[in-house]
């Protein structure tokens, strides 16, 4: 093999390899980035938590927990705001809707 492209050869084996170490590199870069940003994310996450945690959504106040017809509600100290999570309000309802549909029947209003 003439000594020119031998040398030509090698230029390109490198140049070739430094591309994908520079590209190894950049994804790497890319990758822990992209976990420092999942963290700061969880970690103000977490703040946010720990800051709103049985405040009063109107007035900013504790609320406690309290039972209401058997569910448990939150309500606050100092507005008595009632607030329900998820699935609660639901629950309630179908418990009136349930009991009054019993008095209904007691009173002979339904069959
Ligand atoms: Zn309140």
């Amino acid at each position: 093999m003439p000594k020119d492209i031998a040398k030509e050869r090698e230029d390109e084996w490198f140049v070739r390899h430094e591309r994908e170490f520079l590209e190894k590199i950049r994804q790497q870069r890319q990758k822990r980035l992209q976990e420092e940003l999942q963290k700061a994310k969880q970690e103000e996450l977490e703040r946010l938590r720990q800051l709103h945690w049985m405040k009063c959504p109107k007035c900013g106040h504790d609320m406690e927990a309290v039972v209401l017809e058997g569910i448990e509600v939150d309500r606050c100290m100092f507005c008595e705001g009632i607030y329900f999570d998820r699935g609660e309000l639901e629950k309630l309802l179908l418990q009136k809707q349930k009991r009054r549909g019993f008095f209904r029947r007691l009173m002979g209003l339904e069959s």
